[in-house]
């Protein structure tokens, strides 16, 4: 391991309470949006894992233009703990919060020694202290393949930042990042993720089980589209478990990047882009679906999916009791729970809107799109415009 000097003039505590400031930059595992009423607005099971995040160092040799911790910021009190330090804050906090921490950090001195701190740190943790909770560690852009090889025999998950949807996007807010050193370690991750399910063994070392990645939408003035377009690719080519959405923010100037965006990109964005995201990847839409030609961004008043009924009512009313279970969960207000409860009752009896209930399908939104036993009580198919009203979710 090379020879590490780090600033230790802070006490812990000091540094915990910088961390909370530096979180915010960062957001995967934790400070998304509310989870809980995304699954709710289109139905879908359990949110991801989230966990608690420790940052190593706020002192970054790297200048993104959108970071607080940027070299290029007169910022008051930069840190470093020591991997002894770091490993028993990440101790704590993890105790403190269920058995899960998520360890990350500025660039600090380089990706490289950066990355040794972070192993040391989670050497220290599994192997002294003995944690065997959940353990979440990011790979800085660029890092060496021997240092990622290592850093997952301590890590349950793995992840780089993307962080742009366009390539041309790192010249405009990230110039030290670019295609290659962010895309070639998650390339890896993925071959590393493969290999060790393929070849289980208690003679192979270890390795984690799982990489995500952070996209910022706004950064580049892309569409939501693209962004879709981009995670699809990026699940399916690096067996990423979770792909998480930050809304770009222009919080303050930086010298050298005229080209970004001077305006914040609205939280509802974030909230809609997980939403489509879930669609993507639990109910079988496509980008072009959820956001076609004609209509490439998601919109505040309406879920995706709901945005999506209301493009396509030729396809609708639809019979609750031939209907194929694909097409079940696309009707607004039924979702993967709701339609395997309808195929379970189907083989009983004849579904209808009492049996619905009973089944706990609330029918508000439903029912404008689906026949019971024939029966339709919905507005839709009169041609009244009603109904739009039931699926509204504006968000601010
Ligand atoms: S690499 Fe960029 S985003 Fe990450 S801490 Fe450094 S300046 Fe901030």
């Amino acid at each position: 391991m090379a020879n590490i000097h780090l600033k230790q003039e802070l006490t812990v505590e000091d540094k915990m309470a910088l961390m909370q400031q530096d979180a915010r930059f960062d957001v995967a595992d934790t400070e998304a949006p509310d989870f809980e009423q995304i699954q709710a607005d289109i139905r879908a099971p359990k949110g991801p894992q989230t966990a608690p995040k420790v940052f190593l160092s706020n002192d970054c040799i790297f200048n993104c233009s959108y970071c607080g911790c940027r070299c290029g910021r007169d910022v008051k009190t930069r840190y470093a703990s020591t991997p002894r330090e770091f490993a028993q804050m990440s101790y704590e906090t993890a105790k403190d919060n269920g058995g899960k921490v998520f360890i990350t950090s500025a660039i600090y001195k380089s990706p490289d020694y950066t990355e040794e701190l972070i192993i040391e740190s989670m050497r220290i943790l599994r192997r002294e202290l003995g944690y065997k909770g959940y353990l979440h560690a990011k790979i800085m852009p660029g890092t060496d393949p021997d240092l990622i090889r290592r850093a997952g025999l301590y890590a349950n998950r793995l992840s780089v930042n993307i962080e742009v949807a366009k390539s041309e996007g790192y010249q405009m807010i990230a110039r030290d990042k670019s295609k290659s050193n962010i895309l070639g370690p998650m390339g890896q991750i993925s071959r590393l993720i493969r290999e060790a399910k393929a070849e289980e063994s208690p003679y192979r070392p270890r390795f984690a089980t799982s990489q995500t990645t952070q996209l910022m939408a706004g950064s580049t003035g892309e569409d939501d589209y693209t962004i879709l377009n981009l995670s699809k690719a990026l699940y399916s080519k690096y067996l990423l478990s979770r792909v998480y959405y930050t809304s770009y923010q222009y919080s303050h100037q930086a010298e050298g990047y005229e080209e970004r965006p001077e305006v914040s990109t609205p939280l509802w964005r974030m909230s809609r882009l997980y939403q489509a995201d879930r669609l993507m990847q639990l109910y079988g839409f496509t980008p072009e679906e959820i956001t076609p030609g004609e209509a490439p961004n998601l919109v505040s008043d309406f879920d995706p999916k709901a945005a999506w009924a209301l493009r396509n009512l030729h396809l609708f009313p639809i019979e609750v009791n031939t209907s194929e279970y694909e097409m079940l969960i696309r009707v607004p207000g039924i979702g993967i729970t709701y339609a395997k409860r309808i195929l379970e009752a189907r083989r009983r009896c004849r579904v209808t809107h009492d049996v619905l209930r009973k089944l706990g399908v609330s029918l508000k939104r439903g029912k404008h799109f689906l026949t019971a036993d024939g029966k339709y009580t919905g507005t839709h198919s009169s041609g009244a415009a009603e109904f739009t009203e039931a699926l509204r979710s504006p968000l601010a």
